[in-house]
């Protein structure tokens, strides 16, 4: 489930950096095998090559609100390469190939590889009710 802006901001940051790869973190929740993308986030000191796109993890706070990591193909074959398979982190991978044109340009990945189903729903963005909040959850040990 990819909510309808999400895909926009994915196509079109693509297209920025094409012929360069772009990467993106997805935010979002995952319920009951259903993950539903609501949001995404410019990773930190992203490295865009033309060949692969990487970032430092250690740049971004351990959130559970991240699902996954979208990237582009600007050679328009949207298949997981060996490399994306090796570094895929999360839950899925979307992988987005030249030219960017709409849904049908993006593909949905299991961090195995397998190809996923997705749909893209219009709207607007859910309301979120539980921001993150890095000073909570530190503390729990220390009794
Ligand atoms: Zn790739």
């Amino acid at each position: 489930m990819l909510r309808k802006d999400v895909l926009d901001s994915i196509l079109s940051y693509s297209k920025m950096f094409h012929p360069k790869e772009g990467i993106l973190l997805l935010r979002g929740k995952s319920k009951s095998g259903v993950v539903e993308v609501d949001g995404v986030v410019i990773p930190p000191n992203a490295i865009h090559g033309s060949g692969f796109s990487a970032f430092g993890w250690g740049m971004i706070p351990i959130d559970l609100s991240y699902v996954g990591v979208a990237h582009s193909h600007p050679s328009g074959y949207a298949v997981p390469s060996q490399e994306d398979l090796l570094h895929v982190t999360g839950k899925i991978m979307v992988i987005a190939g030249a030219p960017y044109e709409d849904e049908s340009c993006l593909k949905i990945y299991t961090v195995h590889g397998e190809p996923l189903k997705f749909e893209v729903k219009e709207g607007r963005p859910t309301p979120s009710h539980e921001e993150f909040d890095p000073e909570v959850g530190g503390d729990e040990l220390g009794f």
